[in-house]
């Protein structure tokens, strides 16, 4: 077992999250911003500091790289993503690139050289925008079946070579691992300080459409209006009851816009979106299968759901699971296995190589809000996990 200095992981991770903080408004730190630069600077100072052999690919990811013994082994990465939502927090993300970077300077200090290269690695864009979600990630893994526009792309300064300079050599790596804060409620409310998830959630969004007939709100009686919004009511209410009645899955109606969205109007035509969240499969398929029949109820109007985005379920790795919760035992800290209802870094690295992430509490649930934290000793526990996990696939794998 190796001990990190949770103090250093500490100041570390509140350097960082002042980059891009405004007072009283939170984290402003978009990919690609001045301020996102500056904490990717930050970042390679501090590993260029600890002995690490740093670079930074084509589309802005940076690696800090520990050379291991054997030059044959394959490398094991770490880390997360630097970049945040507007008016977020200093630890999703940044949390778990500060913490690769603290394993593996521990590590160099404690003059044990694993046998396989070991990298902390600060992925950019993970957070949605106008280049897609994990866009860092999707490029390193080679996972960019609709790449951005040219136009979108220019905007950022890159071009679509980049994308495809970016990607890595999948094969020369062995495992990945993204420490990452729980943000949602539940290990915080058990007071358990780690989370292991086993699957990361799938998500299916719909866009859905129900067309009536605009007319007069005060001459046309009740019982003749083709009206979009009583229509879209009745259909909306049987199938978020039906989901309130389902284990595993979440649902999200995002939003609902009237046309022509005026109050002396008798509702036309409303447009909404659907989203299902599942790590089962099954799960998704069930309820898709229940939101088509509940839409071919419609009777006054004209209703229809059509597929808008579709991203499956990602299991994360057994070996990967097993290693985390024997280190936490061997440390004496409780933990815990459960779901990732939040997409990250580690769903795209998953589809290509062993993955594990491991989750600290958030406290009461808050993230993507300046109020975003967690207790000190739960970042330093969080760490410590990590850490002795690295080492322990370096034991184990191949
Ligand atoms: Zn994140």
């Amino acid at each position: 077992m190796i001990k990190i200095n949770g103090a250093r992981l500490i100041e570390d991770l509140e350097n960082q999250g002042k980059i891009g903080w405004k007072k009283g408004e939170g984290l402003f730190r978009e990919a690609y911003s001045e301020d996102y630069i500056k904490v990717r600077d930050y970042v390679e100072r501090r590993m260029k500091e600890a002995g690490l052999k740093t670079r930074v690919d084509t589309v802005g990811n940076i690696f800090g790289r520990l050379e291991g013994r054997d030059s044959k082994a394959k490398t094991i990465l770490t880390g997360s993503h630097l970049d945040a939502v507007k008016a977020g927090g200093m630890l999703d993300g940044a949390y778990g690139v500060i913490a690769g970077l603290e394993a593996l300077r521990t590590l160099k200090e404690s003059g044990v050289q694993p046998r396989h290269s070991i990298e902390a690695v600060g992925f950019i864009a993970e957070e949605g925008g106008p280049l897609g979600g994990t866009y860092g990630s999707r490029a390193f893994t080679g996972q960019m079946e609709t790449p951005p526009s040219d136009e979108v792309l220019e905007s950022y300064g890159m071009k679509k070579k980049d994308i495809a300079d970016a990607r890595a050599d999948i094969e020369s790596y062995a495992a990945f691992m993204e420490l990452h804060i729980e943000q949602g409620p539940v290990l915080w409310r058990k007071k358990i300080p780690i989370g292991i998830p086993t699957a990361i959630v799938g998500i299916t969004r719909y866009k859905g459409c129900v067309s009536g007939e605009a007319n007069h709100a005060g001459t046309t009686p009740m019982l003749e209006r083709k009206d979009a919004v009583y229509q879209t009511v009745v259909l909306l209410h049987e199938w978020l009851e039906y989901m309130r009645a389902q284990e595993n899955m979440v649902c999200n109606i995002g939003y609902i816009d009237v046309e022509p969205g005026q109050i002396g109007i008798v509702p036309g035509e409303t447009r909404f979106g659907i989203e299902i969240r599942s790590t089962e499969k099954e799960n998704t398929h069930n309820a898709v299968n229940k939101l088509k029949e509940i839409f071919s109820k419609a009777e006054i109007c004209t209703a229809n759901v059509e597929l808008w985005v579709d991203k499956p379920p990602v299991k994360l790795d057994e070996k990967v699971i097993d290693a985390i919760e024997g280190v936490s035992r061997e440390l004496d800290i409780e933990c815990m296995r459960m779901p990732s209802g939040a997409s990250h870094d580690a769903s795209p690295l998953a589809r290509v190589m062993p993955a594990g992430m491991i989750f600290v509490p958030s406290i009461n649930g808050i993230s993507h809000n300046k109020e975003e934290s967690t207790e000190k000793e739960d970042l330093i526990k969080g760490a410590a996990v990590l850490a002795n996990t690295l080492l322990k696939l370096d034991t184990i794998l191949a």
